[in-house]
């Protein structure tokens, strides 16, 4: 007899030897932070994603609070964003002092709806942080034209969508500054970790300086001309980046092969639907989620499947609906198309080594449950 098979994680990252081979040429070197490595990472970054510049920082968090702060969010100003995100795409104008509008999103892409964006637009607006949520990049170009034509920043939460293309276009290159992150559980990591890319030379020398505690570009390091933050990103870090960059073609495509695999195996089966596809757009694949019925009680479907060794997670819970955001005035009901897909919103185990026969697992398990599913 075997006992219970293997659980089977929700994420996990791809490290191979060349990650060890580079943080130990790091650790070797003695230079720890601000050494090449960091320089090394960032140009190699850069020219992956064909963009200027790339300013590592020391989690997409701090990246997108940089650029708020850049964008003139402060006390008396507003950002809008998603409600449907993680909440550091809200978070970063909180930092500054400005409040936080939420646009509600659209049903079939849960990307923000720009009619919905601009509805949101006031004489404070500072900022509109656009995000492409699991992957799929949002209607970036609309969100731009309503921006310029107000006079607003756009800033690109792409934390989730490195390697995704808008209309052939990478994420990234498409005129505003964005934000790419690290964390292990992102399509690559450097363990904690993100970096801001931009075609603008006033936009990268800015976040150079307030990544490194204000510094002038003299090279004095005690030499201050505003107030930054330690932001750096640290070599041993860039290290694990630089490799994962070397392979990233690589781990994307077989994050892709994992997906179309749920694709095949989930198809038909009654009571979920599949992410959508685009056309003429790249998703990059983030996370493997799945809409359930509505009449479901996702949060049960969790329980039993962790009962029977799979990892699900509630995926993503509603930004505005967090305490946080209630203690600042924000009750359910107000962002209706966020809160119907947050509700049915099912993330299921999904890395580049997932094998085919752990997908089998997840997906009979699942079909099992649903067969008779606990309702809500
Ligand atoms: C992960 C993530 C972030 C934050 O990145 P950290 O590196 O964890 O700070 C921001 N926005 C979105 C949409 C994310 O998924």
């Amino acid at each position: 007899m075997s006992g219970s098979p293997e659980p089977i994680p929700i994420a996990r990252p791809d490290i191979g030897p060349r990650e060890e081979e580079l943080v130990l040429e790091v650790l070797r070197s003695g230079s720890l932070s601000l050494g090449p490595m960091g320089p090394r990472f960032e140009r190699a970054f850069a020219d992956w994603v064909g963009v200027r510049h790339a300013a590592a920082v020391s989690s997409g968090t701090a990246g997108l609070h940089l650029l708020a702060h850049l964008a003139g969010a402060g006390p008396g100003g507003e950002v809008i964003t998603s409600p449907f995100s993680f909440v550091a795409s809200a978070n970063c104008a909180l930092y500054t002092g400005a409040d936080v509008v939420f646009a509600d999103i659209d049903r079939d892409t849960f990307n923000l709806d720009p009619a919905a964006v601009e509805a949101a637009i006031t004489p404070r607006t500072k900022a509109i942080v656009a995000v492409h949520i699991f992957g799929l990049p949002c209607r970036i170009e609309e969100i731009r034209a309503i921006a310029d034509r107000h006079g607003i920043a756009v800033i690109e939460d792409a934390a989730e969508a490195l390697g995704a293309r808008r209309q052939r276009r990478m994420v990234g290159t498409t005129g505003s500054p964005a934000v790419f992150a690290f964390y292990p559980n992102k399509q690559m990591t450097t363990g904690e970790g993100g970096i801001v890319t931009t075609d603008d030379d006033a936009v990268y020398e800015a976040i150079l300086s307030l990544r490194n505690q204000g510094r002038a570009d003299s090279g004095q390091w005690l030499a201050h001309d505003r107030l930054g933050w330690n932001y750096r990103m640290d070599d041993l870090s860039a290290a694990v980046g630089l490799a994962q960059v070397e392979r990233l073609d690589a781990i994307l495509a077989s994050r892709a092969a994992v997906a179309d695999r749920y694709g095949a195996l989930l198809a038909g089966l009654d009571g979920v639907e599949l992410p959508v596809a685009v056309p003429g757009d790249t998703r990059s694949w983030f996370v493997y989620t799945v809409l359930l019925d509505p009449a479901v009680d996702r949060d049960a479907v969790i329980g039993l499947l962790a009962a029977r060794g799979v990892a699900s997670k509630p995926y993503l819970p509603a930004i505005h609906l967090q305490p946080l955001y209630r203690d600042r005035g924000h009750r359910p009901g107000e962002l209706p198309v966020c809160e119907a897909v947050s509700a049915r919103c099912l993330a299921l185990p999904f890395f580049g080594s997932l094998t085919a026969g752990q997908q089998e697992r997840v997906a009979a398990e699942l079909a099992a449950i649903l067969a008779d599913p606990p309702l809500r």
